[in-house]
Formats: C-alpha cells, sequence, structure tokens
C-alpha cells in the first residue's frame, strides 16, 4: 500500500537528479545505477537505511548494502510510488523504464504474483514450482469476468477469449512466446483446461482433445540443459466450439519435430521421453518380444550421459501414454506397431561397424550381432537387404546399375538418417492419428458456424555455442511472430489512429521487417539461396555460403564470415546475433533418403512401416529428388500459420524465463533484462498506455450499450449514429475521460470497456 507521504512525493517519471541528503529519508525507495555498463544491467530497487553526515547507506532489492556519497549523487534517483510495492498492471508504472518493469515483476514475483498485465498483453513469469492457483475453484472465478476485474491470471486470458469469440463472433488465437523453459507448453495446457472447463459439457470429445498432449509430449518433448520438458516441434492447436459454445473439436498442426535428437543429445540431454518411458513402463513379457533391456543399453539413448530425469517418472508417464491413446483411438495393432518401430531404432542404434578396403576404396562391414537381425525382423525386411542398404549403395550410370561400397562414415550418416526418417515420419503419423480422432470438418463449410481458439506454442529462439539449419529455421519462424506482434502493436494500431483522425503522438518501435526480408520474403533471400544451392547437384555448402556473402554482404542485419576458411554466418535477429555454422545445411534442407532404403521399406511385410513412408514410395526414384526441400516446406506452412493468425483477434502471453537453473524464487536480472528488451516490452508498455486497444464502429457500440441509456433506439432508426454514440460514452464515462471519437470508430481504454461491461451486466 502507498503511504500519504509516498503519495505525496510522487516524482513523476523520476529523471529529476535528487541530491543525496536533501529529501532523502529513512525508509525512502530510490534507484541505484551501479554504473556497470554491462548490456543487460539497469539501477537496482533500493531502501535507504541510514543518512550520515552526507552520506546515506542503502540496502538493495537483492540485499547488498551501498555507501553513497554526495560526489556519486547521480547514482541514485527517487522511486516513483507505483514502483514501490508495484502494479498488477503495467500501463500503470510512473518509472516507465526497464527498471521500473524489471522491479515490478520482481517484487511480484517474490510474493509468487507470477502474472502481470500491460494491458491486455500477459506476462508470466515461470515460478518453477507448483503453486495452488490453477484450482476448480480459481476457473469458477475466473469465469466470465473482465481483464482487470481479477488479479492478473493466465485463466483471465482464456476467459477473454472466450468471451470475445461470442460476443465478436470472431475467432480468436493466443500467442504465447519466450525462451525454452520460459513456460510457454504449460501456459498452453492451463488455458485448454480453462477452455475444457468452461465449456462444461465434460464430454468424450473434450476429454479427447485434452488427452492429446501426454502423447504429443511423450513423442516430441525431451529433456535438455534448459528444460526437462523441452517442446522439440512446434504446434498450433485449433479449438472448436459450437454455436452454444461448447467444444466440438480440434486440430492439430505440428512444425518441424527436431529429428536430429533421435541419433544424437548434446551432453546432459535426453532423446525423446517416449524411450525411456517405454524401456521403463513395459513389462517383461512386452520387452522380450522386442529384445529390450534398460535404456543405459542403448547408444542412442545414452550419447548426452543422462538417461533420468530428476522429478520425471517414466514408468508411470508410459501407463498415462497408453491410456491417452486409448482415448484417442490409437488400436492396439497400432500401438504394437509403433512399439516395435521404437525398438528397431533402438536396435540400429547399437549396429557397429568395421572399415575396410574393398578395390581401394573404402567400405565397412556391419560387425554381426543380434541387433542387425532384431532390427531386420521388427522391420518384416530381409536381413540380408537391411545390412546391404545399410553398407552400400546403388547408382545408375547410363542404364547400368552399380553397387558402390559406403564408407564407415557414410554408411553411419545413411543408416542415421534412416532412423530420422522412421521417426519423424512416425510422429507425422501420430499427429494425423490424433486429429482424425478429434478433428470434425464442419458439416457445411459455407455455413460456418462454429468459432475457434487457436493456441499457438512454438519453439522460442534459440541460440547456442554451435547453431545450424534447425536453428535458422527456428528463428526464421520466431521473426515471423515478432513481426505478427510489431503488425499488431505497433504498425496497425498506428495506422487505425491515422485514418480516423484520433489525436495521436507516434510511438518509436523496433520493426524487425528489414531482417524478416532479407531471410525469407525479398529475392535472393537466404532461405531461396538455400533451397536453390539445394537443388543444383554440384552445390556443396561452400558454394552456397559464397552465395549468401555476395549477395548479403553489405546488409546491416548479415554478418559475413571473416576469413576464407570459416564456415559460419551470422545473423542479426530481433533477439540478438545468432552465427550459424553452415557444414550440413544443404544435406539437412534436402532431407531425402537414398533410393536403396526407399525401395527396403517398400520391400517390407510390415504394412504399418509402409504406410508411414507411403508418400516416398508413392514418389518413386526421380520425383523424389525433385521433392520439396525441408525449408520450402517449413516456409510455406509457416505462411499458412500467418494466415490463419491474421484473420484471428489475437493475444499475446509472454513467457519469462527468471534463472537458467529451473529453480523456484530466483530472479537472475540481467537474463530477465534480456527478455524483456528482445520482446519489445518498454515500447509496448508505452503504446499500450498511451493507445486505445479497444475500439467500437458506431454501429456496434450503439448497439451494445444503448441500454446504459434510456429510450435510444437501435442504430438502424439512428439519424446522428456518432452524435448518440457520443452521448452514451459521455453520459457512461464521462465527457473528460481518455477516449476519443474518430471517423467511423470510438476508441476506448480497456477499463473503459470492462466500466461498460459491468454496467451493461447490471442494466
Ligand atoms: P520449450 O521451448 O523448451 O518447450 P517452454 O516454454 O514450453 O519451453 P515449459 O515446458 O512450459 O517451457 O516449462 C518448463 C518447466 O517450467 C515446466 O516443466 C514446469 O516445471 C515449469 N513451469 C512452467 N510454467 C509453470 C507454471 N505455471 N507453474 C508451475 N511450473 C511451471
Ligand atoms: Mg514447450
Amino acid at each position: 500500500m502507498l503511504t500519504a507521504r509516498d503519495a505525496n512525493r510522487s516524482h513523476g517519471h523520476s529523471t529529476a537528479v535528487a541530491p543525496v541528503n536533501v529529501d532523502m529519508f529513512l525508509g525512502d525507495y530510490v534507484w541505484l545505477d551501479l554504473k556497470t555498463g554491462r548490456e543487460f544491467v539497469v539501477p537496482i530497487g533500493a531502501v535507504v537505511k541510514l543518512c550520515d553526515s552526507g552520506q546515506i547507506q542503502v540496502l538493495d532489492d537483492e540485499g547488498s548494502e551501498h555507501w553513497i556519497s554526495p560526489q556519486n549523487a547521480t547514482n541514485i534517483k527517487p522511486m516513483h510510488p507505483t514502483s514501490i510495492h508495484g502494479v498488477e498492471d503495467m500501463i500503470r508504472l510512473g518509472d516507465l523504464n526497464e527498471a521500473g518493469i524489471l522491479r515490478n515483476l520482481l517484487i511480484r514475483y517474490r510474493e509468487k504474483l507470477i502474472y502481470t498485465y500491460t494491458g491486455s498483453i500477459l506476462v508470466a513469469v515461470n515460478p518453477y514450482q507448483v503453486l495452488p492457483i490453477y484450482t476448480a475453484d480459481q476457473i469458477r472465478l475466473y469465469t466470465n469476468k473482465k481483464i482487470g476485474e481479477m488479479p492478473p491470471h493466465i485463466f483471465a486470458i482464456a476467459d477473454n477469449c472466450y468471451f470475445n469469440m461470442q460476443r465478436n463472433n470472431r475467432d480468436q488465437c493466443c500467442i504465447i512466446s519466450g525462451e525454452s523453459g520460459a513456460g510457454k507448453t504449460e501456459s498452453t495446457k492451463l488455458i485448454l483446461q480453462f477452455l475444457a472447463a468452461i465449456s462444461g459439457q465434460h464430454s468424450w470429445i473434450e476429454q479427447q482433445v485434452l488427452e492429446a498432449n501426454p502423447i504429443l509430449e511423450a513423442f516430441g518433448n525431451a529433456k535438455t540443459i534448459r528444460n526437462d520438458n523441452s517442446s522439440r516441434f512446434g504446434k498450433y492447436i485449433d479449438i472448436h466450439f459450437n454455436k452454444r459454445g461448447a467444444i466440438e473439436g480440434a486440430k492439430i498442426e505440428q512444425y518441424l519435430l527436431e529429428k536430429s535428437r533421435v541419433c544424437r543429445q548434446a551432453h546432459d540431454e535426453r532423446n525423446y521421453h517416449i524411450f525411456y518411458c517405454m524401456l521403463k513402463g513395459m513389462t517383461q513379457d512386452e520387452k522380450k518380444k522386442l529384445a529390450l533391456g534398460k535404456a543405459t543399453d542403448y547408444t542412442y539413448l545414452t550419447i548426452g550421459g543422462c538417461t533420468t530425469c530428476d522429478g520425471r517418472d517414466d514408468m508411470k508417464e508410459y501407463s498415462n501414454i497408453r491410456s491417452a491413446m486409448k482415448v484417442l483411438m490409437f488400436t492396439d495393432t497400432e500401438n504394437t506397431e509403433i512399439s516395435k518401430l521404437l525398438a528397431a531404432i533402438l536396435h540400429m542404434g547399437n549396429l557397429r561397424y568395421e572399415a575396410r578396403t574393398y578395390d581401394n576404396l573404402d567400405a565397412c562391414e556391419v560387425v554381426r550381432s543380434p541387433h542387425l537381425t532384431t532390427a531386420s525382423t521388427l522391420l518384416e525386411v530381409d536381413g540380408k537387404d537391411l545390412m546391404n542398404c545399410l553398407t552400400s549403395r546403388t547408382l545408375i550410370t547410363r542404364g547400368e546399375t552399380v553397387s558402390t561400397p559406403l564408407s564407415m562414415e557414410q554408411a553411419l550418416d545413411v543408416r542415421d538418417a534412416f532412423v530420422k526418417g522412421i521417426y519423424g515420419r512416425l510422429f507425422v503419423w501420430i499427429v494425423g492419428k490424433i486429429n482424425a480422432a478429434i478433428y470434425k470438418p464442419p458439416p457445411n463449410p459455407s455455413k460456418a458456424v462454429r468459432r475457434s481458439i487457436g493456441l499457438l506454442d512454438i519453439f522460442g529462439f534459440e541460440n547456442f555455442t554451435i547453431n545450424s539449419f534447425e536453428q535458422l529455421c527456428i528463428n526464421f519462424a520466431n521473426e515471423n511472430l515478432q513481426q505478427f506482434f510489431v503488425r499488431h502493436v505497433f504498425k496497425l494500431e498506428q495506422e487505425e489512429y491515422n485514418l480516423e483522425n484520433i489525436n495521436w503522438q507516434h510511438i518509436e518501435f523496433t520493426d524487425n521487417q528489414d531482417a524478416l526480408d532479407m531471410i525469407a520474403i525479398k529475392p535472393m533471400n537466404i532461405i531461396s539461396l538455400i533451397d536453390e544451392e539445394s537443388k543444383f547437384p554440384k552445390g556443396t555448402d561452400n558454394t552456397m555460403l559464397n552465395k549468401l556473402n555476395s549477395q548479403h554482404r553489405l546488409n546491416t542485419y548479415y554478418i559475413p564470415p571473416k576469413n576464407t576458411y570459416e564456415t559460419q554466418f551470422g545473423v542479426q535477429h530481433f533477439a540478438g546475433v545468432v552465427y550459424y555454422e553452415t557444414k550440413g545445411f544443404l544435406e539437412k534442407n534436402r532431407d531425402t533418403l537414398y533410393g536403396d532404403i526407399i525401395q527396403l521399406v517398400h520391400s517390407s511385410k510390415n504394412k504399418f512401416i509402409k504406410q508411414i513412408f507411403q508418400a516416398d514410395v508413392a514418389m518413386g526414384a526421380e520425383t523424389r529428388k525433385r521433392s520439396p526441400t525441408l525449408s520450402s516446406q517449413f516456409k510455406r506452412s509457416l505462411e499458412l500459420l500467418m494466415r490463419t493468425l491474421g484473420v484471428c483477434q489475437p493475444f499475446f502471453v509472454r513467457c519469462i524465463k527468471p534463472n537458467e537453473y529451473k529453480k523456484p524464487m530466483l530472479f537472475d536480472r540481467e537474463l530477465c533484462v534480456r527478455q524483456l528488451r528482445y520482446s519489445g516490452m518498454m515500447e509496448t508498455i508505452r503504446i499500450r498506455r498511451a493507445g486505445y486497444p479497444i475500439r467500437y464502429t458506431f454501429v456496434e457500440f450503439v448497439d451494445r450499450y444503448r441500454v446504459l441509456m434510456p429510450g435510444v433506439k437501435p442504430a438502424y432508426k439512428q439519424e446522428d449514429l456518432r452524435g448518440t454514440c457520443q452521448r452514451i460514452a459521455e453520459a457512461v464515462l464521462g465527457r473528460d475521460d481518455d477516449w476519443q471519437m474518430g471517423k467511423t470508430k470510438i476508441f476506448l481504454k480497456d477499463h473503459h470497456d470492462m466500466l461498460l461491461e459491468i454496467e451493461r451486466d447490471k442494466a
């Protein structure tokens, strides 16, 4: 609470320098600028402990004490009263700077208040502990409330999505962003849980939609150093509601699973959860049929040097996965087939190779072991054929087929490519299977009566020590989402104010459009150059890099290699510079399997594996060469996604990771500043504070709120619509409050909308 003295001493935006020991009192709050010069260090809050002969002693928010002498007077500035105890909505912050935002989140976080608004944008700081705020009671408390009526909460966003969908009869979407481990997936699940609860049918379809998650997470999530349950794919869940607002289905779109993880994991990371769950959860009998042992027996599961994950019970998870699969109509046969493929992958990973030389050619052999036999049995292919596929390759030259041996390195690559091919296609099949259960096409698309809420939970921005093609795709997706945010929050908003002749002072913002243009939009963009080189038979990672250099060398968003030996190029993303290692780029982008492997699958007696490779087998060798590259497919699915989002009313949830240690109650200030800065939070607060996020056409406004003024006729009977609209607004909101009349619309603040709705509920 603010004290009377706090209120009297409101220092506005606290730009004035207060001389030390003049108006500092014991217990006063100040900003202390430690002037470290470090990029992400901002002034820290502190409280005055002692004032003594020209010196004052302050205790900062981290618990450190500092003596400030008069010479260092500029190091401290008084704190605005709103910053002392914090605010629920940051547009109310008096200290509108990074320090103010940061401290607001910090003091709320310490009180376990992890949610904070910026207008209707929700900032969520990961608590890394289970908080008692997601109960059925809480769901009830947040149902049918206006934003701001209750403390900030993810449920309030979900409730508003739902309410807006019905009130405005428009599809909604919720874009959940943040770094790995920031809490996107948990937030998505909470929104889903809320929507299922207020849809309120306890129906089979509701349960099916909820149970899709454990399956997706089993096959698409893994323990990484950043997150014990990291999503290694992106997803968009579109939830469909019928006219009465009950869930009647859903559709899941998946993006770019990280396939390389199946064969390789970084130190302290794991493969996909499903493998460990399966080995812990299957009965001895089930395991025996697949010749399976423990996780530590398998190369593919031990490369990261860790097979368990603190806080996860793989055995229990396995039974959850199995029951979720039942709910989603996976048959017993399908389950068996999936397990067979997973087991085959593990056995193939354990194959050992020995180098050989034939006719002066590097060659290799698979060391005989039960794993080879088991793998071929599980894949239902001939053992010799499998062995041949893994050690040699058929070339067709001038109509003749020649078999050439593979070097050991090549053979390992072929094997890994096969395994990744199986897993990637299995994942796509599983998503298809889930959709078959939950997606009901609209009975009559032309008379679409149904509405939807889409939830986007996509991989966050990535910047590792070594970044490859996957990171480029992921960061490209994030540039797109950032542009969507920038467009909505800054560009369209200000354009509309101008069009409507609103009294408005332009607000500057960081626009990432130029970076996005360079990556994927303008002619000769990075993605298209990579693609072109991938299709060019003689193209190599090197020739590709040369083309990138000559095309983009002068672009401010491109950082060319420093010398000709270097194989990395850099991109200045909105969230910082990322260097990409080009070795392996083209191979990853082509994403094709040798014809021999496709032939092998074709020869299999196993219907399931044939089914998941259906498209490849159907294509034939020649067309496969021209099949779309990974980046062109990804680009296309992103375009579709952006188009879908474009017709929805968007909500934004910004997740913040408070520390790198997955620990509760630990707030790393620099880490948080970086995330706030890159997400454009400062500018967002500024525009949300000055702007009018709510607007109605005069017709909409009069028809919705004429009940607040007795005797007002419906809009179609009005002669002076604008005047009527203005009269209602003046009567309910007050003449002097900060709302504006445009040419065709009335512009309101969030709190006006809330007030109008509350009055309307009463009327
Ligand atoms: P990635 O990009 O790696 O998939 P993410 O943003 O999806 O990361 P989550 O998996 O949602 O991150 O969150 C990471 C972990 O943080 C969770 O497993 C959970 O332990 C914790 N966590 C996140 N949000 C909450 C919350 N609201 N309450 C409790 N714990 C949470
Ligand atoms: Mg996730």
